[in-house]
């Protein structure tokens, strides 16, 4: 888009960088490009030019370009390469600036001895947790304010944040029902601009004693409904001739200190930047062409450019992906080391297994199984992830695992999270199982001790080869002659510690994880990087997908009109309703009376369950054991329905208020349906909605893919939002950001992989994962 403001250089450098680029892979010619260049050329304005030195190399550079349309083809391209090494240098020379280390301070230093600290900032410093230089330095801001740039006020003619300046010339506050409007003129002897603030009348005073100085005015500005331009609640800072034009930083602060007072203790000790040397290693820092240290802890702060701000960011975000995924994969590696068992698989019991099976697999699943059987008969232990939506075929594939890892001598242990789903898998496996004279045990929390200890004795002498139950598996006193392989229905329930308390109860045991939650590569790399993923991304043949629309609550009479069709046809149907109350009692109070209403005055005739938050988990295990086996026609739910239950005559799921649920969440809930053969249908019941919330709906509706759904749902509610994953021990990160940092993410994930190959190489590197997240991985315990 064109545009008539002022820019500055290093604009004016990324503009000129992304058409040589163009022009370099032919989307531009030399004509084209040497046009537009001139054009923007004529807009720079930036008071950096001032410094006859930039400005002498600036113009080099332009002159440079500027012949290139004249020239043959072969000379213009070696000169577009050349300068694009030209603005690299440029950048680099004068985009980025150096700490200055004359007298610094150590971060170990207690920030009372700070500059500009006293006994009253330190106490407040200390309730943003700062209680050292150090923490100091690394409490980044939330944002930043541009100032390099000021428009007159005559020039302003777009919406949007920015900084201008001006003589106020007129103030007021103004009360307009329990609303005052503090409002002052800013003049340039051109044009005005309107400044208006809300419910701040105690500016007033201050506004009053600026009249007919000069200001900055910082803020977003808009078209006013009365033809004019205003500025809404702008900062502003009279003209002291201190004012610097640059980029400044906003901290998230605290009551008792303001962002001019945090910026300057901030600048007046951030020579400490100084004492930080690069930990990364030297190849990475080269490779990815990575700034050093103590030049990205002062960019963070006091970026030179926006150029400055970037590599700055860049650095410390990859410094923290890369240690993350570091210690991701020294907690593997640190497993592998225990050295496992390679296991002999002829495969005839997995043909025979496969043959009675009645369909064929999908490639997805047999690409799976390869993956799982190379595993167990490698010599290191197997560490995976099997990753794949609902209804794909997860179980089949681990049977096969179990199936392989029985012929080569070991026992199997199956963990699901609750009672019901255990039992679910032991219902799908155990008679396949059994045919194939491999006996199977179910042991729960609810089985009898007597039933227990039988099944105890028989798991340590091995005549059992294959248990399916809870975490009871985990309790101490449950030994196993040889267990080899550990299955974990993980379904975001497990924790890192249980994980770990059931693999060591084998040696050298491979571990296969499930879990039917689609969620985003980059996710996926952060919670389960210390495992190997695997994804099927197919459905079995002949699948329907579920059918999703959206109806409104005005047709919500029709809607059960259906569902009483389908039910004499057969099918059973869920209606869900979304936690709207904070309290789980006021809901469970919202619950039983619809449940009455629909059970009394339009489901009559048939029988409807209940289910909600206030029933203890087994109670609710109860319920939905109850509908799975047909007891009811319809469940009402106020809370998510467990994940997992497979109830194959469900073929209608209506939920209201579906706008707050998150996508993912909506995803899982249409999973439950659909399971059998019978056509599935999932009624989204809209009311008053705003247009996203129908956007983001309307989407839902018509994408049937679980990764993609889980991908936009990220883009649009951040990562932790997804299905609770915050819970789930999603890593805290400082500056890194899953959604912007997406590529750094893979690049610094594969750096790792390279690193931790050599970990001998780099002692520090290992001492500082371990320091950092040696509780969360338990990596203390390796040497
Ligand atoms: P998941 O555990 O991944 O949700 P399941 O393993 O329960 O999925 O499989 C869902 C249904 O699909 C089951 O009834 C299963 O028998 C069937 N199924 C699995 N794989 C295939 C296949 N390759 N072809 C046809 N049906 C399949
Ligand atoms: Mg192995």
């Amino acid at each position: 888009m064109f545009t008539m403001h002022p820019i500055l250089v290093e604009e004016f450098l990324d503009f000129l960088e992304q058409s040589l680029l163009e022009v370099l892979h032919g989307k531009k010619g030399t004509n084209e490009l040497v046009e537009e260049v001139q054009d923007r050329y004529e807009l720079v304005a930036d008071h950096v030019l001032q410094n006859s030195e930039i400005l002498e190399k600036f113009k080099q550079l332009f002159e440079y370009i500027e012949p290139v349309a004249d020239m043959q083809p072969e000379r213009a391209i070696k000169r577009v390469k050349n300068s694009l090494g030209m603005i690299e240098r440029f950048r680099d020379w004068y985009l980025i600036s150096n700490p200055d280390c004359s007298q610094m301070k150590q971060p170990s230093c207690e920030i009372k001895y700070a500059k500009r600290v006293g006994p009253r900032k330190e106490a407040i410093l200390k309730k943003l947790g700062i209680s050292t230089l150090g923490d100091l330095i690394f409490y980044f801001p939330r944002d930043y304010e541009d100032r390099r740039k000021i428009i007159p006020i005559s020039e302003i003619s777009f919406e949007g944040k920015l900084t201008t300046r001006g003589k106020v010339v007129n103030v007021e506050t103004k009360k307009i029902g329990s609303m005052t409007i503090t409002a002052a003129v800013l003049a340039d002897g051109v044009s005005q601009l309107l400044l208006k603030w809300f419910n701040q009348e105690y500016l007033h005073k201050g506004l009053q004693v600026l009249k007919n100085k000069t200001i900055y005015a910082t803020g977003l500005v808009k078209h006013s409904q009365f033809g004019g331009i205003e500025m809404v609640n702008p900062e502003i800072e009279p003209e002291d001739g201190t004012q610097v034009l640059e980029i400044l930083p906003i901290y998230p602060l605290t009551h008792g200190i303001s962002q001019k007072e945090i910026r300057r203790i901030v600048r007046e000790n951030i020579s400490c930047v100084c004492h930080y040397t690069d930990e990364l290693p030297e190849e990475l820092m080269k490779k990815r062409k990575l700034m050093d240290i103590s030049r990205a802890l002062l960019g963070i702060h006091f970026p030179k450019s926006n150029y400055h701000l970037k590599k700055s960011i860049e650095r410390l975000a990859y410094e923290e992906l890369f240690l993350m995924q570091f210690a991701l994969l020294l907690s593997r590696k640190s497993f592998e080391e225990i050295g496992g068992l390679p296991k002999k698989i002829p495969g005839k019991l997995a043909e025979e297994f496969l043959r009675k099976l009645p369909f064929k697999l999908t490639d997805s699943q047999k690409e799976a199984h390869r993956q799982i059987r190379a595993d167990l008969m490698s010599n290191k232990p197997m560490s995976r992830l099997l990753q794949g939506d609902v209804g794909c075929g997860k179980t089949v594939v681990a049977q096969l695992a179990i199936v392989d890892n029985f012929e080569a001598g070991f026992q199997s242990a199956v963990m699901a999270p609750t009672s019901i789903l255990a039992m679910q898998h032991y219902r799908r496996m155990s008679p396949a199982f059994e045919e194939m004279g491999i006996r199977t045990a179910l042991l729960l929390g609810e089985t009898s001790s007597r039933e227990k200890e039988k099944i105890k004795r028989m798991l340590s002498d091995g005549e059992i080869s294959v248990v399916i139950g809870t975490h009871t598996l985990i309790q101490e006193d449950v030994s196993f002659s040889n267990l080899g392989l550990v299955i974990i229905d993980e379904q975001h329930r497990f924790g890192v510690k249980q994980r770990e308390a059931l693999v060591s109860k084998g040696k050298a045991l491979d571990t296969l994880v499930m879990t039917a939650t689609p969620i985003p590569r980059t996710l996926a790399l952060t919670i389960y990087g210390d495992l190997d993923i695997t994804v099927i991304d197919e459905m079995p043949p002949g699948r329907k997908d579920v059918k999703t629309m959206l109806v409104s609550v005005s047709k919500l009479e029709q809607v059960y009109e259906f569902v009483k069709k389908e039910i004499a046809e057969g099918g059973q149907v869920f209606i869900v309703y979304p936690l709207i109350e904070e309290s789980d009692k006021i809901q469970a109070k919202a619950a039983i009376r619809m449940h009455e209403y629909l059970s009394k005055k339009i489901f009559g005739e048939f029988r409807v369950g209940l289910l909600h938050g206030k029933m203890s988990q087994q109670e609710k295990d109860k319920i939905m054991e109850r509908f799975a086996t047909g007891e009811f026609d319809i469940l009402i739910s106020t809370t998510v329905i467990e994940v997992g239950i497979d109830v194959p005559r469900a073929t209608v799921m209506i939920i209201e208020n579906p706008e707050r649920f998150g996508l993912a969440q909506l995803h899982q809930l249409r999973g439950r349906i659909g399971r059998g053969d019978k056509q599935g249908y999932c009624f989204l019941v809209v009311g008053n909605v705003d247009d996203d919330a129908l956007e983001r709906l309307r989407y839902f509706s018509m994408t049937k893919n679980g990764f993609e759904v889980a991908e936009y749902d990220m883009k649009l509610r951040g990562p932790g939002e997804i299905l609770g994953l915050k819970q789930h021990g999603l890593p805290e990160l400082k500056i890194a950001d899953l959604i912007r940092d997406r590529e750094l993410l893979f690049r610094a994930r594969n750096d790792a992989e390279e690193i931790v190959r050599k970990k001998e190489q780099y002692p520090d590197i290992v001492k500082k994962v371990k320091t950092i997240y040696g509780e969360r991985l338990k990596l203390v315990k390796i040497a």
